[in-house]
């Protein structure tokens, strides 16, 4: 992020894309754009985007830009799409930026048919080529989606009361956490994640089924089994009608966000400025957000959708690891810090108990293979950075057994800042292997604790490895620039990249 000139804010955007203003220059008209035409508006006072096969002049939008008009520039002119991607797929910039809309990109022409049914197949052929290209679908989707039809496969078959959709997998270890179910309204949804690809079943019901949803895996055999009610009890012709994306295996960046509403049943203070909200998933949604990913929230402010990621923690920190972590599979916990001019948690923290907000599937690239093999866990939290230590914490002290310490070094301003403090020291206590340390960058003067900020000096102090040769992994989190300063500083002491995982976006 780079400091915004005043009235400049996403609020400023917001208001300014409401106020009838011509932002394209085109008066409201929506045209056909050519890469060669795209080419030519690549400067700061005439600067258009494509994203995903939508055009966007984005000329109005430089100021605003929290990422800085020199990062809106990489893309000035042409395709930015990869690196919207990269940088924040999960924006909804065709609710931020639809002021801006110019038109959709060319197809490009292709060679007319010269009769003959090869002829056709090929221009078929390239016609699909071409979509897929201008819709920024790799090649290898075609590839990737035939070849997995050969593992993936569903099936139906229904009783007087029940119906049951059977996904089949033929993949070892599908667990709970791979499986996202949504029933709502008629529509189901099934995703089976394999790494960063998905298989996805979506259709309309051909009936209505009642809110409940009961889902069954047989880990061993990589079946899933998804059963519904039946609202009536009549003969179903068919499943239903199906969606676009149904019966497909493709990369997950390659879906859209998919959100479900979920209700804030409670709302409890950690701090002066933070609290903990917990949302109740829909009963026809079956959902388990792994250590170490993160969810988004969706809110409509002032008429435009605003997204913001956010990291399930616990209710709380369980002192006794000697069992699995009891998920109840209904709730997520969210620790948020309300900031006093922050546009998203100003509105959430106006939510009322029993309002409801949008709620994705889980995003995140940390792998919890990262830590089993572990010897020495050392976790770098700056402020509400902490969220992601919080199942990492419980799951590397309660699931790995050749962990001999974990070690939290807890970056924040102030005392009262720290977040669950009393748990952490009682868990420290509690379980030998834990440690933790806090550090204050504005300290009062009673404070007789450790002050300063994220250093090479202050890491050499703390982040040491048990043994000569253990393997250790350390994580990091909190503010953007101490996390790329204390990944420097990390790799400075000599540790490798693979011994790091930075949280990001
Ligand atoms: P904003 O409107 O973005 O403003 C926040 C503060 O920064 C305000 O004080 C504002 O005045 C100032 N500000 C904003 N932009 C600028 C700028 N360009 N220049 C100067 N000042 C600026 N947060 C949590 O509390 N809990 C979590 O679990 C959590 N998990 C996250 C997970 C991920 C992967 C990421 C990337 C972030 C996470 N965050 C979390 C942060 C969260 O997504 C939001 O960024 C945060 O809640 C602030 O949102 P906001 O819209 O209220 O604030
Ligand atoms: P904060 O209270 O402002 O800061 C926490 C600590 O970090 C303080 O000691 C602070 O010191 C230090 N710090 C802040 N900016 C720094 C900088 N530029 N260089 C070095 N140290 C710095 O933090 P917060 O408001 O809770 O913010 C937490 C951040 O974590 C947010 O930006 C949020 O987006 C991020 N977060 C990311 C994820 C994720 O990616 N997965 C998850 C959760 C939270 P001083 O300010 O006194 O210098």
């Amino acid at each position: 992020q780079v400091p915004l000139k005043p009235g400049r804010s996403l609020m400023d955007w917001i208001r300014l894309t409401k106020s009838g203003k011509d932002l394209t220059g085109l008066k409201g008209r929506l045209i056909e754009v050519t890469e060669d035409e795209l080419s030519k508006h690549n400067k700061k006072e005439d600067c258009w985007i494509c994203i995903r096969g939508f055009v966007y002049n984005v000329t109005p939008y430089m100021e605003y830009h929290p990422g800085g008009e020199d990062e809106l520039m990489k893309a000035a002119g042409t395709d930015g799409t990869d690196l919207f991607d990269q940088v924040h797929r999960w924006v909804n910039y065709e609710s931020m930026l639809k002021e801006c809309l110019v038109g959709r990109m060319a197809v490009k022409p292709i060679a007319a048919p010269k009769g003959g049914l090869c002829y056709e197949i090929l221009s078929i052929i390239l016609y699909v080529q071409n979509y897929l290209e201008i819709m920024r679908k790799p090649k290898k989707y075609i590839f990737f989606s035939l070849l997995y039809f050969l593992f993936y496969s569903y099936d139906w078959f229904q009783t007087d009361s029940l119906i049951t959709v059977v996904i089949y997998t033929k993949q070892k270890d599908v667990n709970a956490e791979l499986v996202i179910v949504d029933c709502q309204d008629k529509q189901l949804r099934g995703e089976i994640i394999m790494d960063d690809h998905s298989y996805l079943v979506e259709v309309d019901l051909d009936h209505a089924v009642s809110e409940d949803v009961a889902v069954n895996i047989a880990e061993k055999v990589g079946k899933v089994e998804i059963i519904l009610n039946k609202k009536d009890s009549i003969h179903w012709k068919t499943l239903g009608q199906p969606w676009e994306g149904h019966n497909t295996f493709i990369k997950r960046t390659d879906r859209g966000l998919f959100y479900r509403k979920c209700k804030l049943v409670s709302k409890t203070e950690v701090t002066h400025d933070t609290k903990l909200f917990c949302l109740m998933l829909p009963k026809g949604t079956h959902l388990r957000v792994p250590t170490g990913q993160h969810i988004y929230l969706k809110q409509i402010i002032a008429g435009t959708e605003v997204v913001k990621p956010y990291t399930p923690v616990l209710p709380f920190l369980p002192l006794d690891f000697q069992e699995p972590p009891h998920h109840d599979g209904v709730h997520i916990y969210l620790m948020i810090k309300i900031y006093s001019h922050g546009l998203f948690t100003q509105a959430l923290d106006h939510l009322q108990i029993g309002d409801y907000i949008s709620v994705s599937n889980p995003e995140g690239n940390f792998k919890k293979s990262q830590v089993q093999t572990s010897e020495d866990l050392l976790l770098l939290a700056g402020g509400t950075g902490f969220t992601p230590m919080v199942k990492l914490l419980n799951f590397a002290l309660t699931e790995v057994s050749c962990l001999r310490t974990v070690k939290l070094i807890f970056f924040n301003k102030t005392e009262d800042d720290i977040l669950w403090r009393n748990q952490l020291e009682q868990l420290a206590l509690k379980d030998e292997r834990f440690e933790v340390q806090f550090i204050l960058s504005q300290p009062s003067k009673e404070w007789v604790g450790k002050q300063g900020k994220i250093s090479s000096s202050l890491l050499s102090e703390f982040v040491k490895r048990s043994r000569r040769d253990s393997k250790v992994l350390i994580c990091i989190c909190g503010p953007a620039p101490f996390t790329e300063q204390g990944v420097r500083y990390l790799k400075d002491l000599g540790y490798s990249q693979e011994e790091i995982h930075a949280f990001t976006a």
